[in-house]
């Protein structure tokens, strides 16, 4: 049995013990999302969710007991003040933006939705076509490579399928730019490198 348990549609991974961080990045990446959190509110706005604990199977493993949401309780909303809950997608996006998480417990996720699944691939498709495989801070072509958004989509949702905001990196100039933490186009950078030359200077920069 693959899913764990369904509240709107099947979930197939659990992780313990994330961070607010790693729930951003699985909606960012498309995911559907149900943590469970302890959340402090302001205002009586997110609803109101028992739990119970269930028995599931996992490939094949022994069987686990474990504590999950329970359907259909949203007409009840908490008051204000400190609580444990699970929220969904759309309630997590709100409470992130809200700052008002306090702890992430465990998180249930689902395979990101198709549709993205489908423009991303045909995104990617057009990039590579578009520029080659070649990484465009270092012009490295051994390495794995992989698309860029050069402004967070996260704080401007447009941009998130925008083919002007992606950029080709490897997997290293990719890590790299992630830490600066602020939007670098690289495109265009690299003009008439070749190969060699490109690997020779992947490595010089990537030594900054
Ligand atoms: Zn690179």
């Amino acid at each position: 049995m693959s899913d764990l348990y369904t509240i709107e549609r099947p979930f197939n991974k659990r992780y313990r013990f994330v961070t607010v961080e790693d729930v951003q990045k699985f909606i960012n990446n498309g995911y559907y999302v149900v943590l469970k959190c302890e959340i402090e509110i302001s205002k009586p706005k997110y609803p109101y969710r028992e739990s119970e604990v269930r028995e599931y199977h996992w490939r094949g493993s022994p069987p686990k007991k474990l504590e999950f949401p329970i359907k259909s309780k949203e007409e009840l909303v908490y008051p204000t003040g400190r609580f444990t809950t699970w929220l969904r997608t759309k309630e997590l996006a709100e409470a992130l933006s809200d700052n008002c998480i306090i702890k992430c417990h465990d998180v249930l996720v689902s395979k990101p939705a198709p549709n993205h699944r489908k423009i991303w691939r045909k995104l990617t498709k057009e990039l590579f076509e578009k520029y080659g495989n070649i990484c465009m801070r270092c012009g490295d072509v051994i390495s794995p490579l992989q698309v860029d958004h050069i402004e967070p989509w996260s704080q401007n949702p447009s941009l998130r399928y925008d083919i002007n905001n992606l950029q080709i990196l490897c997997i290293h100039c990719h890590k790299w730019k992630t830490r600066q933490k602020k939007s670098l186009d690289f495109r265009g950078v690299l003009v008439n490198g070749n190969e060699s030359d490109c690997n020779k200077l992947a490595k010089g920069l990537r030594d900054e």
